[in-house]
């Protein structure tokens, strides 16, 4: 088996190689954590955003869209605590001069100790066998006891110095527990400092009278700030959403992981008003259709773990993450989270504008609670593009490599292959994808034996190829291989739009969504 690590290299350097993703500004040695979308990319992306975007929007007759600026009032940061909390603790290692997030050095090494008390655990389930009790074992073996008894007493006490600004202790934890720098094996630390994670830029030509803004890093506040004026010109009635896609930025201290964590990313988000008191049955209905949204794209039930947090942010009185199994592990894709009036309250306070919403059915006016879900785009990318990604051994021993993408997402639906070059069959090729590319993404390949056309089609996620040989000048007949199953079937050019339609369709694929 291939080390996730290497698993994790082979899905970057296909994605270069394919066309999907390329480091910013690559001529220059790239820009740290910045990545730009490629031809076959920006297909992909904007495919996962219309599905996204289509599901919620079109989908449910009370939601509806927004696209608010990257560029927002700077009180509006200050109303959300951005300015004041969005930071994030930072510690270097002066010998290595690397720098970490100290609460994800923390957050690791109790991670180590998880570990640990589940390989005792796996160890115990093959000795006993199917005798095996998982409860007992883990409340009585004390080693299990120990180790998790002493990974909560770290999170808590973490969480605690965090939330009391008590830096000091956070590296005197480091200290405690021995955490050395991963690159040079070092305990050599500075202080942990706060760092804001927003980045700043002027609005304004003259410098005496430039305006300090921030570039937004969430959607959501695009949302809060015109819940109002959505609410009143789209007569909406609660429970009501607005969902929005766009761009958000964030100056990580340690961005390492290709596109899952990026200093210029895109978020998916949808905001939905309630009345106050029935917060929790959204939340636990958004948990389920979020999941169940995923699931539909299936790349497997097993790759996904909602993660509930106990400790939760000031904002919010319920949240969970929607885990994914990424290639370094399991980590969080979308958040969902019940954010209480937190956000409308903190822009009455600084707005002095009310944003209060009469509920005719209860002739009252209240502010109304918010459940949001939220979604990295960017990640979502990741989730689908590395799950998709395998090398199959084929029954003569040989191997290929297939991308076999969710097919409603394929930024290349058929391509179409003329058996030779010539004899007429190139003109029929281009008489077929001039039909089909009125509905479908279409491509022309007569470049190299037919099999490797077929071997390069797998590895960019084609779902389908049309070959067209001599028989179809005979009986306008063509053959249609499928991308996962690599079957072929003899058909006519007159069925062609029907069968790819039919799999690759995004009304079928939001079918499934419909219970
Ligand atoms: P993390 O804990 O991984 O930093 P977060 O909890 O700060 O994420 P949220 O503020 O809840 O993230 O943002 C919602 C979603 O936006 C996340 O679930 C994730 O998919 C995405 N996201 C957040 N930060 C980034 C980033 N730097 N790059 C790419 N996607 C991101």
């Amino acid at each position: 088996m291939a080390k996730q690590e290497d698993i994790f290299k082979g899905v970057i350097s296909h994605a270069k190689e394919y066309g999907y993703i390329f480091p910013s500004s690559e001529i220059y040695d790239g820009l740290s954590a910045v990545y730009d979308y490629a031809q076959n990319g920006v297909e992909l992306k904007k495919n996962i955003r219309e599905f996204w975007w289509k599901s919620m929007v079109q989908m449910h007759d009370n939601i509806v869209g927004l696209d608010s600026s990257i560029l927002m009032h700077p009180t509006t940061w200050k109303a959300s605590g951005h300015v004041d909390a969005f930071n994030d603790p930072l510690i270097d290692n002066k010998d290595s001069k690397r720098r970490y997030r100290a609460d994800v050095l923390i957050e690791d090494y109790a991670e180590k100790l998880h570990q640990k008390a589940e390989k005792e655990i796996e160890k115990a389930r093959i000795r006993f066998g199917e005798f095996f009790n998982e409860e007992e074992f883990v409340t009585t073996n004390p080693r299990v006891m120990e180790y998790k008894s002493k990974q909560k007493q770290i999170i808590e006490r973490m969480a605690h110095s965090l939330e009391t600004e008590n830096l000091a202790d956070v590296k005197a934890l480091i200290e405690e527990l021995e955490i050395a720098c991963p690159e040079s094996g070092s305990k050599n630390w500075t202080d942990v400092r706060q760092f804001n994670l927003m980045f700043g830029t002027k609005l304004g030509a003259s410098a005496e009278g430039a305006m300090d803004l921030y570039l937004r890093p969430e959607t959501a506040q695009g949302i809060f700030v015109n819940f109002l004026n959505v609410q009143k010109s789209g007569r909406m009635k609660i429970p009501f959403g607005i969902a929005q896609t766009g761009k958000a930025f964030r100056n990580e201290i340690v961005a390492r992981q290709f596109i899952f964590r990026m200093r210029e990313f895109e978020q998916m988000e949808m905001q939905f008003f309630v009345r106050p008191g029935e917060e929790m049955e959204h939340y636990n209905y958004w948990k389920e259709a979020r999941l169940n949204w995923h699931l539909t794209l299936g790349l497997g039930k097993e790759n996904y773990r909602f993660h509930d947090h106990e400790k939760l942010a000031h904002y919010a009185n319920a949240a969970t993450d929607i885990e994914f199994n990424f290639p370094f592990g399991f980590k969080e894709l979308e958040g969902i989270h019940s954010r209480t009036d937190f956000d409308l309250k903190a822009h009455e306070k600084f707005s002095g504008k009310k944003l209060q919403y009469f509920d005719t059915e209860q002739n009252q006016s209240y502010t109304p609670y918010v459940v949001e879900t939220s979604v990295g785009l960017d990640r979502l990318f990741l989730a689908v593009f590395s799950k998709s990604l395998k090398e199959e051994t084929l029954e003569d021993g040989s191997t290929r490599t297939v991308l076999a993408l969710p097919t409603v997402l394929a930024p290349i639906k058929v391509a179409v292959l003329p058996l030779i070059k010539r004899d007429g069959l190139p003109e029929i090729a281009h008489k077929i994808i001039a039909d089909l590319k009125l509905d479908f993404n279409v491509v022309y390949d007569e470049k190299d034996a037919v099999g490797r056309r077929y071997r390069r089609q797998d590895a960019l996620g084609t779902p389908f190829c049309v070959t067209v040989d001599h028989q179809t000048i005979e009986d306008n007949t063509v053959t249609i291989r499928h991308r996962d199953s690599m079957k072929q079937d003899r058909v006519a050019i007159s069925d062609l739009y029907k069968i790819v339609n039919e799999e690759v369709s995004m009304t079928n694929w939001l079918k499934k969504l419909i219970k």
